[in-house]
């Protein structure tokens, strides 16, 4: 796989070498790159102090400088370069919020998870790997760097993070491992859901997602996440990867629940998202039509649908109702999103103000329900979206 984000890269290592300090690839990237897999970012390591890679650099952003990261703007692109560090007392099994720079590659990558994410690489290609992660990687295996009973004791994110690259490599977690996961479970308790829900947000994307939701039911990972401990898990099955969102809506239909997604911290937009879907999946069921279909598409957009039908197989796994494949299916989605006459009520050629001036009532709720009316009419394409027309529809319909 590409080399190209790393050459885009290079100068800043050397530069930092220049100035007399050392500078290394690592973690997710120096893992993908060995696999063969896409790198998505990529992450600097160094012996250099944040103070002194803000005097290297002319363009820099302190986003973690007190636990020594920077980004490192260069040509556009930005880079997290983290000062070797390690890792003082953990408080509460969480990430400690000391920390300490050190001057010593090896120390830095002992303070990391996985062997598989403790590899570094130079600016020239060559690998510097103290704890056999190339062999981890061959042999598929997830295990800590170092005894795994301490690695979660200090940090129960590793828990997830390992459940996690499970999912997206489809690697195995080593027996150790697995057993020490078992043993400091309920730690989980003590993080903050933020970090939780990004790697779970991975976790559910993950081509082995299948195995490794079934790891977390076994780990019973969910009786210590907040909103998720207040359902019913293990009658959901995830069989496919599918986004966070998507997953979201099917656990709310599924369970039949009201639980807040507050609780997640999530944006609003993720939440509305989720909402979205969910009405969708229940709505959908009740589709036999192509009148309904087509405001179905109108009003819950096509790309939405989409997304449904590409999940129709776990949809059904998980006992929930889908529409008649001979109605419902992407040619039909696409065809009727093709004709829609419009795209919103906004592109409606008539406004409530122009009924009522050919209606002589006061304004009130009846105008909401009449234009939704006119907009049922418009998209099954019963009546045309032109003034005179909409104008004649409503002098026939509307009731005084
Ligand atoms: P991704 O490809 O999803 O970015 P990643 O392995 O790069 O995966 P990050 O969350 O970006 O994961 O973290 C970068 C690196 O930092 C990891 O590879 C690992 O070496 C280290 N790391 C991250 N989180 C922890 C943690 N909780 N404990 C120990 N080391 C960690
Ligand atoms: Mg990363």
């Amino acid at each position: 796989m590409g080399t190209k984000l790393f050459t885009q890269a290079k100068p800043i290592l050397e530069k930092i070498e220049h100035h007399g300090f050392e500078a290394y690839f690592v973690g997710g990237s120096v893992r993908d790159y060995l696999m063969d897999r896409p790198i998505h970012d990529i992450d600097i390591t160094t012996s250099a102090t944040p103070d002194e890679i803000e005097s290297i650099f002319d363009k820099t952003i302190p986003i973690g400088k007190e636990h020594g990261t920077i980004n490192v703007v260069y040509e556009g692109t930005n880079y997290e370069v983290t000062t070797f560090r390690a890792e003082s007392d953990y408080v509460d099994h969480r990430r400690p919020n000391e920390v300490y720079f050190v001057r010593d590659l090896k120390e830095d990558l002992q303070r990391r998870d996985f062997t598989i994410n403790a590899i570094a690489m130079d600016k020239d290609f060559k690998i510097y790997d103290y704890f056999d992660g190339q062999t981890a990687l061959q042999q598929q295996i997830i295990t800590t760097v170092g005894t795994p009973h301490e690695r979660f004791d200090e940090d129960a994110l590793r828990i997830l993070r390992g459940v996690r690259f499970q999912s997206q490599l489809n690697f195995t977690i080593s027996h150790h491992t697995f057993e020490a996961m078992q043993h400091h479970i309920a730690d989980i308790e003590f993080l903050s859901i933020e970090r939780i829900v990004v790697e779970l947000k991975k976790l559910i994307q993950g081509q082995n997602v299948s195995e490794s939701y079934t790891t977390l039911l076994t780990l019973n990972f969910f009786n210590y996440v907040p909103f998720f401990k207040d359902l019913d898990m293990k009658a959901t099955r995830i069989n496919a990867p599918i986004s966070f969102e998507l997953w979201l809506a099917i656990l709310k239909t599924i369970e039949q629940s009201d639980t807040p997604l507050s609780s997640l911290k999530i944006s609003n937009k993720e939440k509305a998202k989720i909402n979205q879907y969910h009405k969708l999946l229940l709505e959908m069921p009740k589709i036999s039509t192509k009148n309904q279909l087509q405001l179905f598409v109108y009003d819950y957009g096509a790309s939405n649908i989409l997304d449904i039908i590409d999940i129709i197989p776990l949809l059904k796994e998980n006992n929930i109702k889908v529409a008649s494949p001979l109605i419902f299916n992407y040619q039909s989605i696409k065809e009727i999103n093709h004709q829609l006459p419009i795209e919103s009520r906004k592109a409606l050629n008539i406004n409530g103000g122009d009924i009522l001036k050919v209606v002589p009532k006061k304004s009130g709720p009846w105008l909401k329900e009449v234009l939704r009316q006119i907009e049922s009419e418009v998209v099954t394409h019963k009546v045309s979206n032109s003034k005179d027309e909409l104008l004649k529809w409503v002098k026939e319909n509307v009731k005084i």
